[in-house]
């Protein structure tokens, strides 16, 4: 089955084809500046050039017009019609309590993620404008919905209750729900099948560590406990965002700059994290770029950074009674040598013992721990686009239930 994976965001849409019969990328794309002046569409189709086409894009309507025109072109598409496109699975980052695994997007599915607007008010609704938009342009064509809250569902009471009056939960949903879950779920059962050890013999740590970053704490192949919380800004610390932050913290600002809530808000999600504290980049290649060059600042962030990683790492492990496994994935943890020796440093009490010279090596599996290292250290690039390739294959053959 040819799968069309579809990720929204407010003005830009990510998206590949799959041959699942295979697990094959056979194209992927992007399209920015959706609704804004220079609309573009870069496609490529898997081994070809990028083909970019400059056109004005009023809507999310017209760009999954644009992308199934690419899809299919005689040129760079790699369908014959539309028609082989066996369903659509698209990415929708909340879907509150409702969902704790992918399913078929009906018309009542529609309605809960609307109603989970409130929760995720920057990603629910372009998630929503895609899916209605495909509805109308492919009306034929099954489509899955794949959520970021849906791994972290198995979480326990005691891991998502925050402490403050009860009813907050009860009448406001306030509780802690988790992100990147498609690509924690991923990368744990990758590790599960690198060792050869079953999901359910295995207690990992996960570390998705790019611009957005959270930990998990996975035992026996479910989550039960995650970094991130009500929203994406709690836990770790990252590129713009602060992570946890003592609450008092949010009015004292407010009231000593004199600023509407809302700019806190945003400062705290757009203008803190490593950025803000060093002042640089919140990009870490920056970052230790700068701080290679003696810029102090910098390295504070770095430290600040991979000491809030470590941190999450001591409580999971408490938390599951030890750890077999310890995965980093995403563009940091993918890709920066540096970081992930910082974060491994001096952790051997523990059973972690990286392997300095295995650890030489970016965006590639590969276990990385010494081979006396009781607790293995992977490396696995993510690919959430793939978890939802495969969720919406087995909703559409029947292999999972609607
Ligand atoms: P997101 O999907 O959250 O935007 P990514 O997973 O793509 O983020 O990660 C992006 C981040 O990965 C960049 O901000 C950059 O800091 C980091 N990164 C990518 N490559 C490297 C590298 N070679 N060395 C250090 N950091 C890197």
């Amino acid at each position: 089955m040819k799968v069309l994976v579809i990720n929204c965001g407010s003005s830009s849409l990510k998206y590949q084809v799959l041959d699942m019969d295979g697990e094959i990328l056979m194209a992927k794309g992007l399209v920015e500046r959706i609704g804004l002046d220079g609309s573009v569409i870069k496609h490529e189709k898997v081994g070809r050039d990028k083909f970019v086409n400059e056109t004005p894009m009023k809507d999310h309507k017209e760009a999954i017009k644009q992308v199934l025109d690419a899809i299919v072109d005689q040129d760079h598409g790699v369908l014959k019609s539309m028609a082989e496109i066996g369903a659509v699975g698209h990415r929708v980052v909340h879907a509150g309590e409702k969902y704790a695994r992918s399913v078929m997007i009906t018309d009542d599915v529609i309605k809960a993620l609307e109603e989970c607007v409130e929760l995720a008010p920057l990603h629910n609704p372009p998630n929503l404008l895609g899916i209605a938009a495909c509805k109308e342009l492919m009306p034929d064509i099954p489509m899955i919905g794949v959520f970021d809250t849906a791994f972290h569902q198995t979480m326990p009471p005691e891991s998502y209750i925050y402490a403050i009056p009860y009813d907050y939960y009860t009448k406001y949903c306030i509780r802690r729900y988790g992100f990147h879950g498609t690509s924690h779920k991923y990368v744990a059962q990758r590790a599960s099948e690198i060792l050869n050890v079953n999901l359910d013999d295995l207690k990992i740590i996960t570390c998705h560590l790019g611009n957005g970053a959270s930990l998990s704490a996975i035992k026996r192949g479910k989550c039960i406990d995650t970094s991130m919380g009500f929203t994406p800004l709690e836990g770790l610390v990252m590129g713009t965002r602060c992570g946890d932050l003592d609450p008092a913290i949010v009015s004292y600002i407010r009231e000593k700059e004199n600023l509407p809530f809302g700019k806190v808000n945003e400062i705290l999600n757009k203008k803190s994290g490593v950025l803000g504290i060093s002042g640089v980049s919140s990009d870490f290649r920056d970052l230790e770029d700068a701080a290679a060059e003696g810029n102090e600042r910098a390295q504070l962030a770095l430290k600040v950074f991979s000491h809030r990683v470590r941190f999450y790492i001591g409580a999971y492990i408490a938390e599951m009674n030890g750890v077999d496994a310890i995965v980093f994935t995403a563009g940091l943890g993918e890709n920066s040598i540096n970081m992930r020796d910082i974060i491994c440093n001096d952790l051997g009490n523990l059973g972690i013992k990286l392997d300095l010279v295995k650890n030489r090596i970016r965006g590639k599996e590969a276990i990385i721990s010494r081979d006396d290292s009781p607790v293995k250290v992977i490396l696995i690039p993510t690919n959430e686009e793939l978890m939802i390739a495969r969720d919406t294959v087995d909703i559409v053959t029947g292999k999972m239930p609607k």
